[in-house]
C-alpha cells in the first residue's frame, strides 16, 4: 500500500532499526519507546488489522512471537517480563493501520517507564 508508513519501512524507503527479519515478517524498534527495546512485529504483506488477516498468515506471524520475545529478553538480563499488545481499530487505539504487535520489555526493578 503506497501511503502506509509500515509498508515504506518494509520496502526500506523509511529507516528503521531492525530486530528480526525473514520472508514474511519484520520486527523493528518503535519510534516512541514505551520502555527500552520496545519492538513492533509486522507482516510484510499489508494487513490492516486482526479482522482482515488470513487465518494461516495470522498463525504464522503470531507464531514468531516467542522467538522474538526470547531474543529481546536475552539482550538484557534486567528484562524479566514483557507486555505483548495488538490494537485493532481506532476505538482500540490503533493509529497505524498496518497490523502490528507491540513487544514491550519490562525491567526487574519497578521501572520508571510506565
Ligand atoms: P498507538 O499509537 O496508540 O500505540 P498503534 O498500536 O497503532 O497505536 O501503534 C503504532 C506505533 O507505531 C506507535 O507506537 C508509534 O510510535 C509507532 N510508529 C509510528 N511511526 C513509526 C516509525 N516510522 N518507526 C517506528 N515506529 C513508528
Amino acid at each position: 500500500m503506497t501511503d502506509c508508513i509500515f509498508c515504506k519501512i518494509i520496502a526500506g524507503e523509511i529507516p528503521s532499526t531492525k530486530i528480526y527479519e525473514d520472508d514474511e515478517v519484520l520486527a523493528f524498534l518503535d519510534l516512541s519507546q514505551a520502555t527500552p527495546g520496545h519492538t513492533l512485529l509486522v507482516p510484510k504483506q499489508h494487513v490492516q488489522d486482526i479482522f482482515a488477516y488470513d487465518t494461516d498468515l495470522a498463525s504464522r506471524v503470531f507464531a514468531r512471537l516467542p522467538k522474538i520475545a526470547r531474543a529481546i529478553k536475552a539482550s538484557d538480563p534486567a528484562i524479566t517480563g514483557m507486555n505483548i499488545i495488538n490494537n485493532n481499530g481506532a476505538i482500540a487505539y490503533q493509529s497505524v493501520f498496518h497490523s502490528h504487535i507491540h513487544l514491550i520489555p519490562r525491567y526487574k526493578e519497578a521501572d520508571d517507564f510506565s
